[in-house]
């Protein structure tokens, strides 16, 4: 059989993982392809026994060299947490940047069709809302959000040039605050730090008054909407994400009853250029791809903690066994 064939960079991410399991689902033969610096072998091991799946412990960085055939080329390697790309800036920068232009140029040579994952992060702070695909954004350069911006802007802007340039078939997609399983309890994102503070019996921490605004995704609704704009003619950035928006305050105050914890919530300072709303318009998803959520926050949230629960004790107190400094040599 002619299966198609589809590279998945940062397959062992939190959103790589789930895409991996949704192309080996739907038949492709599937190439993951990560560091290993955010992402972890564990969201893929049981993928291992698929003939069609091969992993490729790789910086797409670095030159990519990948043998055969490419239909399809997904770029989702990236740290995605405000804490790892304080913590890996130049990385960050070199994987939106530098690898973006590496997969391009393997896409163009493949004659693969490449998605590139762009993020809410390309309108900064906004001061529109909500957000629509032709607002430009209100981004600070050189904020500490800015290493992860700014390579996401510029990413959307290579990828254009080379569709417009090279023809290459090109998609982008802006994916706004997703959850789900596999989400890495220390990352510093709000909805594994809450739970994580939860089930270890800390109290919650806000950062700020709790006033600032996010619209949370589940990762199936998420991935369904990647699938149909990779399949779709279209090559302008979509807006992918759950409308449903929820102060950072009532945020944690679903947590605490959905997790029964007794603990308190603490406030803490807001971090520099934290954005203060932040919700989706997905006029685009709707009417190019035909797409909108379809899980509740309060069926994700259910599914999501399940996963947290199953965690070992030692993965609950140390989750984050990464060693940044070794990565940066
Ligand atoms: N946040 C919080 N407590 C935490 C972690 C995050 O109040 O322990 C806030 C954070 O300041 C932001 C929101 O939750 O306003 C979402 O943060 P996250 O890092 O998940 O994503 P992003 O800011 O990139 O949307």
């Amino acid at each position: 059989m002619d299966k198609k064939r589809v590279l998945i960079t940062g397959g062992a991410g939190f959103l790589g993982s789930h895409l991996c399991d949704r192309f080996i689902n739907e038949g492709y033969s599937v190439i993951a392809m990560d560091n290993l610096i955010t992402g972890d072998l564990k969201n893929i091991e049981h993928l291992f026994k698929h003939a069609d799946f091969e992993f490729y412990n790789h910086d797409v960085s670095k030159f990519v060299h990948v043998p055969g055939r490419l239909d399809f080329i997904l770029h989702f390697a990236s740290p995605a947490s405000p804490i790892d790309y304080l913590k890996i800036p130049i990385q960050t920068l070199k994987v939106g940047s530098l690898g973006t232009h590496n997969l391009l140029g393997l896409a163009r040579a493949k004659k693969a069709r490449i998605l590139v994952a762009s993020t809410s992060e390309v309108y900064g702070d906004p001061t529109v809302h909500p957000q629509p695909e032709e607002y430009y954004g209100n981004v600070n350069t050189v904020g500490p959000r800015g290493v992860y911006d700014e390579a996401k802007r510029f990413q959307e802007a290579i990828t254009m040039a080379y569709h417009t340039y090279h023809n290459v078939e090109t998609r982008i997609i802006r994916i706004f605050n997703t959850y789900g399983p596999r989400m890495r309890l220390n990352d510093g994102r709000v909805l594994p730090a809450f739970i994580g503070q939860a089930l270890r019996g800390e109290d919650l921490t806000i950062f700020g008054d709790g006033s600032q605004t996010r619209s949370f995704c589940y990762v199936d609704d998420l991935v369904e909407g990647i699938y149909r704009l990779l399949l779709s003619d279209y090559a302008y950035p979509v807006n992918i994400g759950n409308p449903s928006e929820i102060t950072i305050k009532d945020f944690a105050e679903e947590i605490i009853k959905l997790t029964g914890t007794s603990q308190k919530i603490v406030y803490q300072p807001l971090p520099k250029d934290d954005p203060k709303q932040r919700q989706p318009d997905i006029s685009k998803a709707r009417s190019i791809l035909n797409w909108e959520p379809k899980v509740s926050r309060k069926e994700g949230l259910k599914i999501t903690y399940d996963y947290f629960k199953s965690l070992t004790k030692e993965e609950l107190y140390h989750n984050d066994h990464r060693d940044f400094e070794f990565f940066k040599k």
